[in-house]
């Protein structure tokens, strides 16, 4: 014990691990996952792939072929530079990684994904949030006086924004770019659900970071970022070794073989999405905000305990009931047809709108 505590740094010792909720028999609507298993001609194929991934090798220790049919995928210039990382979460972490020294700040419109803070705060960096105004979108005088006070090395912005669904002002964040001191990430986790990408804003002090967790694969954690080689490089040099897997390196080239497939359960699920917003916006009582993800945020009157009720009814969603931006309000992963009716159903029952 007394080791520990000598030895383990003080401001760990005082967090929490991150919590994955357990979902164990429950309809699982909390996490942004796409509610379809791939086809099942679709996985024959895929299975043949992988028996022939030799995995008493190595990986290929740059996933050379992910990268080149990704490239093409998202027209990607030549003069951009592309890294792989186990999942987005793990490029996050090499960036603050990159620029971590004492003094060193972060900064990102507040609510936001939380892993810029979270790995932030385990690396010991100063993390400074700027509230979203009441309508979700970036709040650009606040935030221009933030960077100018805080100097951060690195802003993120979420487009669209999670946990809020909205995509933020163009022009909004080309004024952040414009200001901003050091790296500005976008971090467009949902570009396949999203009609305003910034993927071309890429080079010079802004890098583009992208995944393929929300249209179906989740479990191969797979994160991509993209930007100026001179920046990228650097963060070549934290990067582990073979941080992407042989199984995922061959499953993501097999998708990207396969890519028709993967628009056409894309296109289902914006499909779903639609659907859903129009259900949930007959519901008496409840606020249903703008989204280009593939989840949606409502406001009830009584957000903790309509998720409890949803909870014991077997549908887990996500709480967000955090005043002052988000009080009583829920966030919603678009389901499968049938995920979605049982929903609004239950949903219905909890509200008293049966
Ligand atoms: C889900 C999510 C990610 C995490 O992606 P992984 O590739 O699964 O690590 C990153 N950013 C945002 C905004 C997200 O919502």
């Amino acid at each position: 014990m007394t080791d520990v505590n000598h030895w383990i740094r003080a401001e760990l010792r005082e967090l929490q691990a991150y919590a994955v909720a357990d979902a164990t028999g429950l309809t699982k609507l909390d996490a942004m996952e796409s509610p379809y298993p791939w086809p099942e001609a679709l996985r024959a194929a895929w299975l043949a792939q992988l028996n022939a991934v030799e995995l008493n090798r190595y990986p290929d220790p740059h996933g050379a072929v992910v990268k080149t049919r990704l490239r093409q995928l998202f027209s990607l210039p030549d003069h951009q530079a592309l890294i792989l990382g186990n999942g987005s979460d793990e490029l996050i972490q090499l960036i603050l990684m990159a620029v971590n020294a004492p003094s060193r700040t972060v900064l990102a419109p507040v609510p936001s994904f939380v892993m810029y803070r979270l790995v932030s705060q385990w690396l010991g960096l100063r993390f400074v949030g700027v509230p979203l105004q009441a309508d979700f979108q970036l709040d650009l005088s606040a935030l221009l006086a933030a960077m100018a006070e805080h100097q951060p090395a690195v802003v993120f912005i979420a487009q669209p924004n999670n946990p809020t669904g909205n995509a933020f002002a163009r022009a909004d964040v080309a004024q952040v770019i414009a200001a901003a001191p050091g790296l500005v990430v976008l971090d467009e986790a949902y570009f396949p659900f999203c009609d305003e990408p910034l993927l071309d804003l890429l080079g010079g002090n802004v890098l583009v970071m992208r995944t393929f967790s929300k249209l179906g694969m989740a479990g191969l954690r797979l994160g991509m970022l993209m930007g100026a080689p001179v920046w990228l490089n650097e963060f070549d040099k934290l990067r582990l070794p073979y941080n992407v897997n042989s199984l995922t390196q061959a499953s993501a080239a097999f998708a990207l073989d396969h890519w028709d497939d993967f628009a056409e359960l894309i296109r289902q699920i914006r499909q779903s999405r639609d659907e859903l917003i129009h259900e949930l916006q007959q519901l008496r009582g409840v606020t249903v905000f703008a989204t280009q993800a593939n989840f949606v945020l409502i406001r009830v009157p009584d957000g903790p305990q309509l998720f409890a009720f949803l909870k014991q009814q077997g549908v887990l969603v996500k709480n967000l009931h955090q005043p002052p931006l988000t009080p009583n309000c829920l966030r919603l992963t678009v389901g499968s047809a049938a995920e979605n009716q049982l929903l609004i159903n239950v949903l219905k029952n909890g509200l008293g709108n049966a």
